[in-house]
């Protein structure tokens, strides 16, 4: 055999597997064929976010008056965020390769693809592997709507030549609702148009009743409850219409309609690799597929497409296979954040997921720095304390720096913390974030009737 072990994919699951694996001195290839880092530093997490730090200035800049500043808010250039984002991404790239190349792996910048299950064709060559790692990701996928073909997916909203004057994001999930902060914190008329009452189905009711106030605070335009029927070209751009009868014009439709795994044309079949019912590689604990030298790690998988837990599950793998270390990645409370502006973080269950009688405390207030600015945003804090063992369940938050306070809660919680020992710490002063050791006030038990809208 060529190789010990080979990796399909060159994102966050597969460079870190290739990483690791050649560390512990396994023979390793890896195939990319497209760009380092995959989705997250190319298409994904880490232009998404210089791109909410950019929809952010432009408010900061106005904020800056209240505290004495002489700022004016201007006009904002898109080239010039473009092209420093594309810069930063090129540093990063050149990273990637430089780990796995510092770290002994063979590269390959081709398409790899099955032959049987030992064999690859990568870029017309032929390599063999005792130990194959599918680490291809995934894409984001258009509805079956006549006129879909005419709008962009978020692989595109990172090359746009011109910021769109007018958009319609399709979908509330959180791709959905943080392009609908960057686009409007960037002075476009922006329309989240999803299918629910609320936007993120699946995170926290309270968090999704805080998010909808603050899109509409931020000026986004929320179209509840409805589908897109069809998308036309006209004169004045594009005009879409909707389930309620209404037509929408706007100079750009995005579709943040969901993502499926990459697997069409890598020649599973002819390896043995089945397919689950959802279209993802079906895996066990360790991360195997129904051929036992055959792995697949991150979105391919389609369960919790996140970056951490993709970088997690290639190096658990190389662990166990080269390092001596038997190790398995636990999706329990894994913390995640929605960077809408401003950013939700959450970990550990929503209220819905709640067991009956368990304790619920929430508050909502005005971030300190607001009461000057006057601008119309809230923070709001959950935790859900398990009534029996005094556990903190889950800790769920909307508000200014959200994702890096939720961050430190998640070791609390994932070490068993109770409701008691987040009272006995003592605050950080002043902050945000010691309202989750002061929560005194129980809100509600759960089975309770939840407020609502
Ligand atoms: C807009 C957006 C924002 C996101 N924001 C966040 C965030 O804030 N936080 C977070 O944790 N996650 C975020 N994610 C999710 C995150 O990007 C993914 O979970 C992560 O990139 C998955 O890593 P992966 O290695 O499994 O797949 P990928 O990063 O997609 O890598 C797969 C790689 O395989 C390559 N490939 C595919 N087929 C082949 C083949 N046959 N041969 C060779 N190469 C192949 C592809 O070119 C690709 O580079 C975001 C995703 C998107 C789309």
């Amino acid at each position: 055999m060529d190789f010990d072990l080979f990796v399909i994919g060159g994102g966050s699951a597969g460079v870190r597997c290739a990483r690791i694996a050649a560390g512990h001195g396994a023979r390793v290839g890896i195939a990319e064929q497209r760009f380092w880092g995959g989705t997250c530093v190319n298409i994904g997490c880490v232009p998404k976010k210089f791109m909410v730090y950019a929809a952010e200035y432009g408010g900061n800049a106005q904020d800056a008056q209240a505290f004495g500043w002489e700022v004016t808010r201007g006009a904002h250039h898109w080239r010039t965020l473009i092209d420093a984002k594309d810069k930063e991404i090129e540093r990063l790239n050149g990273i990637y390769l430089r780990l796995l190349n510092q770290a002994g792996a063979k590269i390959f910048e081709a398409k790899a693809t099955f032959i049987d299950a030992h064999t690859l064709d990568v870029g017309g060559q032929r390599v063999t592997a005792e130990t194959i790692v599918v680490a291809t990701g995934g894409h984001p996928i258009r509805p079956e709507i006549p006129g879909a073909e005419l709008g962009i997916v978020s692989d595109d909203a990172f090359y746009l030549d011109d910021m769109p004057r007018r958009v319609a994001i399709i979908g509330g999930g959180y791709i959905g609702v943080e392009f609908a902060g960057i686009f409007a914190g960037l002075g476009a008329e922006t329309h989240l148009i999803y299918r629910q009452p609320l936007p993120l189905r699946g995170f926290d009711e309270d968090l999704r009743l805080g998010l909808a106030e603050a899109l509409k605070a931020n000026g986004v335009i929320l179209h509840r409850d409805t589908i897109p029927d069809s998308v036309t070209r006209d004169e004045d751009g594009y005009a879409i219409a909707l389930s309620d009868l209404s037509v929408l014009n706007v100079d750009l439709v995005f579709f943040a309609t969901g993502r499926v795994p990459n697997v069409t044309g890598l020649g599973l079949e002819a390896a043995g690799v089945q397919i689950a019912a959802n279209g993802a590689i079906a895996v066990d604990e360790e991360l195997r597929s129904s051929v036992p030298h055959i792995y697949a790690i991150g979105d391919v998988t389609d369960r919790l497409n996140l970056t951490p837990v993709a970088t997690a599950e290639g190096h658990a793998v190389a662990d166990t296979l080269f390092g001596g270390n038997e190790r398995k990645v636990s999706l329990q409370n894994v913390p995640t954040a929605v960077f809408s502006i401003p950013p939700i973080g959450t970990v550990g269950i929503t209220e819905a997921q709640a067991p009956k009688g368990a304790k619920v405390f929430v508050t909502k207030f005005t971030p300190m720095r607001h009461n000057i600015t006057g601008r119309p945003r809230r923070t709001l804090m959950k935790l859900i304390v398990d009534a029996a063992t005094d556990k903190v369940l889950g800790a769920h938050m909307l508000g200014e720096d959200a994702p890096e306070i939720i961050q430190g809660l998640a070791v609390a919680i994932i070490a068993g913390a109770t409701k008691s020992d987040f009272d006995r710490t003592i605050g950080i002063h002043p902050t945000a974030a010691e309202e989750f050791v002061t929560l005194r006030t129980q809100t509600r038990i759960v089975g309770d009737e939840f407020p609502g809208e």
